[in-house]
């Protein structure tokens, strides 16, 4: 029998506890080896809790250091603080890892494997905020800070250069806007080509592409790229981009690991537009599960639950509505089931 493994489980808001249960079949049905303790957090902590990050989610990921997460409700403008930033910020999750694979063939954009790592601690997201009010007008001007530092920078950059290499990739490519924000942007473009020349010239090609020029270029022919690496605001729009490649925000998971911690999640958000209906798409966040397992060295599991995916919506053809089918989110985790225990 396999070892145990405690992991925290969020099952967040929104459409999040609909597609965390069908996870939760899934996981079960493999047999996944988790022990989870349920914890809450965002709009789900502040009603029981009155607070959108307690201390005993906290308390729990510090302890399991692994966690898997429904997306988490963040209200724009003013309000509290995202709790997702603030958890990449409380366990050094410097590390977005997303990658992009067609899972349907025949889409708009065919064979796309690609993925995006950005940089999850620095940058414009640092939350250095700040209106000055003139005269009346409280919002009269607004600025912000970003912040990229040489430490920052090199340690995402190693995870992306080692990550592909690992993975059998053949490039990277460093997408910045150094040409504008010469100071910003310049110091992870100078950091990028400083530490390939050091250790990984040989081993693995390196380019750089402006993020507009790369916006396009994902657009027209996304088969050019293989590996992005990328500042914090950048790699959060462009790995939408890539979603949005191979089928939407329902098929793109991400993991976000550091030093202290993993914690798994989809790219996409609560959704509150569907929320409660049965129509997500739970396919982003078990492929999210599945990166978990990749990082809890249980290949096998991953495989299976990759392959059950795979087969479910090709050769079964069941398929939530944002992929042009017409089954709830619990009918398809039942044939997700049903694949995994038949094969
Ligand atoms: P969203 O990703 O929730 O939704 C965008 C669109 O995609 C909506 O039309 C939604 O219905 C659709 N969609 C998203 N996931 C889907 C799924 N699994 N199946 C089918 N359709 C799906 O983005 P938003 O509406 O801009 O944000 C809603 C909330 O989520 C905000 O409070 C935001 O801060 C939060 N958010 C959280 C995370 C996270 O927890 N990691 C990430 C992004 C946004």
């Amino acid at each position: 029998m396999s070892t145990r493994i405690p992991a925290t489980l969020i099952a967040g808001d929104g459409i999040g506890p609909e597609i965390v249960d069908a996870t939760l079949l899934v996981l079960d049905a493999l047999q996944a080896p988790f022990d989870w303790d349920h914890q809450v957090a965002g709009l789900g902590g502040v009603k029981a809790a009155g607070d959108p990050l307690p201390a005993a989610t906290l308390d729990s990921i510090r302890r399991t250091r692994l966690a898997l997460k429904g997306p988490l409700e963040t209200p724009s403008g003013g309000g509290y603080r995202s709790s997702n930033v603030r958890l990449r910020e409380e366990f050094k999750l410097y590390a977005n890892l997303r990658p992009a694979l067609t899972i349907i063939p025949g889409g708009r954009f065919d064979n796309i494997d690609l993925v995006v790592v950005r940089e999850n601690l620095e940058g414009l997201y640092i939350g250095h905020e700040a209106y000055i009010p003139i005269d009346d007008d409280p919002h009269a001007v607004a600025m912000a800070t970003g912040i990229n530092t040489r430490k920052g920078s090199r340690r995402l950059l190693e995870f992306a250069f080692e990550h592909a290499i690992a993975t059998g990739r053949k490039k990277v490519t460093v997408v910045h806007k150094a040409n504008i924000m010469k100071a910003l942007t310049g110091i992870f473009l100078e950091t990028a080509e400083q530490l390939h020349a050091e250790k990984y010239k040989g081993r693995i090609a390196l380019d750089a592409v402006i993020i507009d020029a790369c916006a396009m270029k994902l657009v027209l022919n996304p088969w050019q790229f293989d590996v992005l690496v990328t500042t914090n605001l950048f790699g959060d729009i462009l790995s939408d981009l890539a979603a949005g490649l191979v089928g939407g925000l329902g098929m793109a998971p991400g993991a976000n690991i550091g030093a202290d911690a993993a914690i798994f999640e989809a790219v996409h958000g609560s959704a509150p537009d569907i929320a409660g209906q049965g129509k997500a798409n739970p396919t982003a966040l078990m492929l999210a599960a599945a990166l978990m397992l990749d990082h809890c060295r249980l290949p096998e599991l991953a495989t299976r639950l990759r392959r059950a995916i795979s087969d479910t919506l090709n050769l079964d053809n069941v398929r939530t509505g944002d992929l042009g089918g017409k089954a709830s989110t619990s009918e398809y985790a039942k044939a997700l089931v049903a694949r995994i225990s038949n094969g």
